[in-house]
């Protein structure tokens, strides 16, 4: 029984800063609960002042602690035996996630938590097992590697699965030696606050993690552009992107990893053999957090002798979805984040309709008990090139284009600018593989959609999606430059080492 009561949900008010709430701040800032559009609290922007305060703490608690000198197995102990609070504490982190995002509770209960845990551990365990390289050379000669942290990394995370990808990011980096400050999503600050308090009571240092509440053009750009920032790593829309790209270049010439948005296809072709199941993955890619994800398989690209049926098919399903709060465990469709937000998808397929597309189900914004939803949607007959298929539109709104050979539909599944992920549909492996190498994106799902509770592999688009992994052992490496070492013994007969 996941139901929760609103009301009864206790909140942090305040940035968290070097171990403590910090009142300091600027301008208040409201946050809304989005599944009914009431006040949950109000903040202190985190200005200037506030991020410089936290990036003295960062440097004070790298310095004081030895937390990226000290053998990386003390790193490992700290973060598991944080993973083992955020499962003790699983309930109240998942309502705190689930009372500003538009994550149902079921979904925080069972799936993001348990995964914060499990990146936790994970990273954990790459702070004492992964190891650089020693190269071949002249026989009295050593050249290797080895890998230092940046220092303090700041961490921009968005509203859309907050605690999740954001510890995407921490995690990595606090486990390669770095002290971070994240700046959430103003809109969902939660969840996050009370899992930075849950580190120091796990033994990290105070100071190595802050939480500073505020919005990106204040307290995200004070960040970017700040000197004591060693590295960015930021998952957001690709148009913030570009501005925390240029303010990284110019303050600093700090590097970057963007995870940005995308406009993901699933080329279904009419060899499948299951097409129930095919479907049954095709709604859920659009429907799950009513479409605000960023690999959301918003583009069905489906080979003509099976399109109709398939159709039909994904249309009953969409039909199917529950509308309710984020805190009934009965939900399967969510509010959409913010009626803001609403109307944008709404003024999108509205273009659409007068433009002549066709819808086979939904279309429509609607308001329920104070929060804003839109109908799992359908859309067909639309013009290549046009705003639907071109944008991410972050709402449950699928298009469906026909193609009849392969060579047609690879063209179709391709995006002239984002790059995120791609999903194939086909019983034939030779044709499947071809089309994993021929599409120009990050992952590509064969027969599946979506990631697993696997954190093995690493995620992150291509083009105009980003660039830099977030997930898997290459998260890690990223929050960490390589330095190579050159040693000649005093025994050395070879001269190996010359300018
Ligand atoms: P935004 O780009 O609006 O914001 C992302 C974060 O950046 C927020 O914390 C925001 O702050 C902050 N920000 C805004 N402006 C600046 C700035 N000038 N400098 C520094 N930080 C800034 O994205 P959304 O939060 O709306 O998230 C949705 C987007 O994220 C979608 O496009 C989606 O595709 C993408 N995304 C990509 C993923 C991936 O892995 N590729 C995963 C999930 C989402 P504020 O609090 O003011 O909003």
């Amino acid at each position: 029984m996941h139901t929760f009561d609103p009301d009864t949900v206790a909140l942090d008010r305040s940035s968290f800063i070097a171990g403590s709430v910090s009142p300091q701040g600027t301008d208040p800032i409201a946050v809304y609960r989005p599944s009914d559009g009431r006040l949950a609290c109000e903040f202190l922007e985190a200005g200037q002042a506030t991020v410089d305060h936290a990036v003295e703490q960062a440097q004070a608690a790298l310095r004081d602690s030895g937390w990226a000198t000290a053998p990386p197995r003390h790193r490992a102990a700290v973060l598991r035996r944080w993973a083992d609070l955020v499962d003790a504490q699983r309930g109240d982190l998942a309502r705190l996630e689930s009372l500003s995002s538009s994550r149902p509770i079921t979904e925080t209960m069972t799936r993001d938590l348990p995964v914060v845990a499990e990146l936790l551990r994970f990273y954990g365990e790459c702070a004492d097992k992964v190891a650089g390289e020693v190269f071949e050379t002249a026989h009295d000669v050593y050249s290797l590697t080895h890998h230092e942290p940046y220092g303090i990394v700041a961490a921009i995370s968005p509203w859309n699965v907050p605690l999740l990808l954001a510890t995407a990011k921490f995690a990595p980096a606090l486990a390669a030696g770095n002290a971070v400050l994240l700046k959430p999503s103003e809109l969902t600050p939660f969840s996050a606050l009370r899992v930075a308090a849950l580190a120091v009571e796990a033994g990290l240092p105070p100071g190595l993690f802050s939480v500073l509440i505020g919005t990106g053009a204040v307290t995200g750009a004070a960040l970017v552009r700040h000197p004591g920032i060693g590295y960015v790593t930021f998952t957001g829309s690709t148009q913030t992107g570009v501005a925390v790209m240029c303010d990284a270049a110019r303050y600093g010439m700090k590097p970057v990893s963007l995870e940005l948005g995308g406009k993901s296809p699933q080329l279904v072709f009419g060899d499948v053999p299951d097409l129930d199941r095919v479907a049954d993955m095709v709604a859920a890619s659009i429907t799950r957090n009513s479409g605000q994800v960023c690999f959301s398989g918003s583009r069905l690209v489906v080979q003509r002798r099976i399109a109709d049926d398939l159709a039909s098919r994904v249309a009953s399903r969409l039909e199917a979805v529950r509308a309710g709060p984020t805190w009934d465990e009965a939900t399967t469709l969510p509010p959409i984040i913010s009626a803001a937000q609403a109307a944008r998808i709404d003024a999108i397929v509205g273009r659409a309709r007068m433009s002549g597309a066709q819808f086979i189900t939904g279309g429509r914004v609607f308001e329920q008990d104070g929060a804003s939803f839109f109908e799992p949607t359908l859309i067909t007959g639309v013009d290549p090139g046009s705003e639907i298929l071109r944008d991410e539109v972050f709402g449950p709104v699928l298009t469906m284009q026909v193609f009849d050979d392969e060579e047609e539909g690879f063209a179709l599944a391709g995006h002239p600018l984002y790059g995120l992920s791609a999903g194939i549909h086909t019983r034939d492996i030779d044709k499947a593989l071809a089309g994993a190498r021929r599409l120009e994106v990050g992952t590509v799902w064969i027969n599946a959609y979506g990631r697993g509770d696997d954190l093995v592999s690493p995620f992150g688009g291509f083009k105009q999606s980003g660039f830099g992994k977030d997930f898997g052992v290459a998260a890690f490496h990223k929050y960490r430059r390589t330095k190579n070492v050159w040693i000649r013994t005093h025994a050395a007969r070879s001269g190996g080492l010359t300018t």
